[in-house]
C-alpha cells in the first residue's frame, strides 16, 4: 500500500490505506461528470452556503483537524493550528468574493456590436497536491473551482493520507454533493490515465519542479488546461538602511517556519555589506535558541522534516554542497540519527556558480547568505536563478524597495515582511517555479470558460 501514515518525529506507522483501483477511479470520473452538468442549473449562492459550511466544520473543530497534520508530516501543533483557520479564511473568500470574481465583464465602446464576457464551468479538475500544507494546498484549488461548478479530484501526497481522508470528510460534513470533490489514493501513472480522460479539462499541481515537469506534459500531451505552482529559492533581501533587529527577526520566520519546508521560503539572504556580520551574528543565535522535538509538545519551536526521506535527501544535499565547496557559517552538519526526521539548523555563506547544489531548493532549515555591495549587485544575485516564486526586502526607503522589487523576477515580493499568502491576493510564479495563480479573483479565473456573447 503506498499510501502510508508514519509519524515524522518518531517513525511509527499510523495508518496505510488501500489504493484505489480502476473501478474507483472511473466512479470518481462519472461522479465528477455528473456533478458539473447538474451544478450549471444550481446558483452561486447555492454553493456559496454549502462552501461556508465546509469552512465552519474547519473552523468549529481546529483541534481535531490539526492533529492529522501533525502526525502525518510532523508540523508544529500550534503552526497546524494555523493551517486549519487559513484553510476556513480560504473557503470564506470565495464564499464573499467568488461570485463577484464572476459577473460578466461588458464591452460597450465598440461601434455596432455589443458584447460581453462570461465565465462558465469546464468540468473536471485534476489536482496533484502536496503535503507540506496538507489542507490549504488543497483548499486553495477546490474552493474556487467548487463556487465556479467544476468538481475537482484529488491526488494527494501518499504521506498525508490521513489529511486526504479529514478534508474528504469534512467536505462530506458540510453536505456538499457527491462528485463535487473526490480524493483517490492513485499512483502517478493512475495521475497520467486520469488527465488523459474526456471528463478531466483541467489539472492543478503544487510540488517540485521535477513533478509539474511530468504532469505539466501529461496535461500538454492531452490538451487540458494547466497551473503550476512549483518550488523556489527565494531571496531576502537586507538593504543597507533596512531596521536590523526587524529583518532578523523576519529571516528566521521566513525560513525556519513549517521547518523550513515552504515553497516561498526565504532561502537565500541577500545582505549589504554594512549590516552582513551582525545579520549573520543575529541569526545563528535565534537559530542556536531553535528547540528541536515532539511536533504535539509546545515547547518544540523546530519540528521535524516530514518524512525520514526528506531528512535523508536534506542531508545528501548539505554534504555535496560542502563537498562542493560550500562554506558552513553555522551549525552542526552531522546528521542526527535514530527513527526520526530531525534536522538542526544551518548556516551557509552563499552557495557559488559551480557548485552542484547552486539554485537547488533546500527544503529544510538551511539558510544561505550573501553579501552585496550595491542595489545592483543585489539585482544580480537575487535574479541568477532558475526559480521565479517570491522574495522579500527591508528598507527604511519604501520607494527604493518598490524600485528593486520590480527588478526582481518573480511573482510576488513582500516589503518590510516574510512572504506569506492571503486569500485576497494572487499567489504563483515566473520561470522554473510554474504558471498560472491561485488565490484571489486571479486564481478562480484560471479554469473557466471565457465565453464571449456578441450583437
Ligand atoms: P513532489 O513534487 O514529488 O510531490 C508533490 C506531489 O506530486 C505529491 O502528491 C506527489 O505524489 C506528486 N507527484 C510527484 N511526481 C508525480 C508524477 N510524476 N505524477 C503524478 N504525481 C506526482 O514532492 P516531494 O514530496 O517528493 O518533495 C520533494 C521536493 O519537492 C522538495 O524538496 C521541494 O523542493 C519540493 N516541494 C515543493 C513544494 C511547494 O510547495 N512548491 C511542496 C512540496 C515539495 P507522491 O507523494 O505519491 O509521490
Amino acid at each position: 500500500m503506498a499510501y502510508k501514515a508514519i509519524n515524522p518525529y518518531n517513525g511509527e506507522l499510523i495508518k496505510e490505506f488501500p489504493s484505489a483501483t480502476k473501478q474507483d477511479v472511473e466512479h470518481a470520473l462519472a461522479t465528477a461528470d455528473q456533478y458539473y452538468h447538474a451544478a450549471k442549473t444550481q446558483s452561486y449562492d447555492e454553493r456559496a452556503h454549502q462552501l461556508q459550511k465546509l469552512a465552519t466544520e474547519f473552523r468549529q473543530n481546529i483541534d481535531q483537524y490539526a492533529k492529522p497534520l501533525t502526525t502525518n508530516m510532523g508540523k508544529l501543533f500550534s503552526e497546524a493550528q494555523g493551517e486549519v483557520e487559513k484553510n476556513a479564511a480560504f473557503a470564506e473568500y470565495y464564499v464573499k468574493h467568488g461570485a463577484e470574481a464572476l459577473q460578466n465583464i461588458s464591452y460597450n465602446d465598440v461601434p455596432d456590436k455589443t458584447a460581453y464576457v462570461e465565465f462558465n464551468s469546464i468540468g473536471a479538475i485534476m489536482t496533484v497536491e502536496p503535503w507540506n500544507f496538507p489542507y490549504t494546498q488543497v483548499m486553495r484549488v477546490f474552493a474556487p473551482n467548487f463556487i465556479i461548478g467544476n468538481p475537482v479530484i484529488l491526488k494527494h501526497a501518499s504521506i498525508v493520507p490521513e489529511c486526504a481522508m479529514a478534508f474528504a470528510n469534512a467536505v462530506e460534513k458540510a453536505g456538499i454533493p457527491a462528485g463535487a470533490f473526490t480524493n483517490l489514493f492513485v499512483d502517478h501513472d493512475q495521475v497520467e490515465q486520469i488527465i488523459a480522460d474526456h471528463r478531466i479539462q483541467g489539472v492543478a499541481l503544487t510540488g517540485s519542479a521535477g513533478a509539474g515537469n511530468q504532469v505539466a506534459a501529461q496535461a500538454g500531451k492531452y490538451l487540458k488546461k494547466s497551473t503550476m505552482e512549483l518550488g523556489g529559492t527565494d531571496v531576502f533581501i537586507v538593504l543597507d538602511d533596512a531596521d536590523l533587529e526587524a529583518a532578523i527577526k523576519g529571516a528566521v520566520t521566513a525560513r525556519l517556519k513549517n521547518a523550513g519546508q515552504v515553497c516561498t521560503a526565504a532561502k537565500r539572504f541577500i545582505v549589504q555589506s554594512n549590516h552582513y556580520a551582525d545579520f549573520i551574528a543575529g541569526l545563528s543565535t535565534a537559530f542556536a535558541q531553535q528547540k528541536l522535538g515532539d511536533p504535539l509538545a509546545a515547547e518544540t519551536t523546530l519540528a521535524p522534516l516530514s518524512s525520514k526521506k526528506a531528512q535523508q535527501k536534506l542531508q545528501k544535499q548539505v554534504q555535496d554542497a560542502i563537498a562542493g565547496g560550500a562554506k558552513l557559517l553555522w551549525g552542526d552538519p552531522t546528521p542526527i540519527e535514530g527513527p526520526g526526521a530531525q534536522f538542526s539548523p544551518l548556516i551557509f555563506a552563499g552557495i557559488q556558480p559551480g557548485n552542484p547544489l547552486f539554485d537547488q531548493e533546500f527544503f529544510g532549515p538551511v539558510a544561505q547568505v550573501y553579501q552585496a555591495n550595491d542595489d545592483a549587485e543585489v539585482i544580480k544575485l537575487a535574479n541568477n536563478s532558475n526559480f521565479g516564486l517570491g522574495g522579500a526586502i527591508y528598507s527604511a526607503d519604501l520607494e527604493r524597495a518598490k524600485r528593486l522589487a520590480s527588478q526582481i523576477e518573480t511573482g510576488q515580493i513582500a516589503l518590510n515582511q516574510p512572504l506569506n499568502s492571503y486569500p485576497d491576493f494572487p499567489f504563483g510564479g515566473v520561470k522554473q517555479s510554474g504558471y498560472g495563480r491561485e488565490l484571489s479573483d486571479f486564481g478562480i479565473r484560471e479554469f473557466v470558460n471565457a465565453k464571449l456573447i456578441l450583437y
